[in-house]
Parts: C-alpha cells; structure tokens; sequence
C-alpha cells in the first residue's frame, strides 16, 4: 500500500472496516478523540470531521481483530 493510499480519507465511503486496513487506517489517518462510555476509544478524522470507534474482537487465532465502525453524526 503506497503512503497516499494510507493516508488518503475515506470516512465518508465507508461504514467500516476490519483487520490490517482499520490498523493502518488508524495508524496514518485518525487521532484518539476521546473514550466512550463502554471504555472504547473513538477516533476522529482532521479532514471530514467524521468519528470512528474502536472495537476489537478475537480473531481465533490468539489475537483481537480491530474493528473501526463510523459513528453517525
Ligand atoms: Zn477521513
């Protein structure tokens, strides 16, 4: 995946997304806005003002799956 392809803002084109694309998603596009009541951390794009919230599930094979889902405004 090329630099322009992580950082590139796709908040309002998805709803969500899983795994190694919501890792790096994370990593080069979002910031830690704050943590939920449920002890989640959302995140939130500079760029489009969207908010997205963590969630991570066991992947079955001995780590979690992160899971980012776009909060609805
Ligand atoms: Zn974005």
């Amino acid at each position: 995946m090329s630099e322009s392809d992580r950082t590139r803002c796709r908040c309002a084109l998805l709803n969500v997304m899983s795994g190694e694309v919501a890792r790096e998603y994370l990593r080069y596009h979002l910031e830690v806005e704050r943590t939920d009541g449920m002890g989640r951390k959302v995140h939130r794009c500079d760029e489009s003002g969207v908010s997205w919230v963590e969630e991570r599930r066991p992947s079955g094979y001995g780590g979690d799956v992160i899971v980012l889902r776009r909060l609805a405004d």
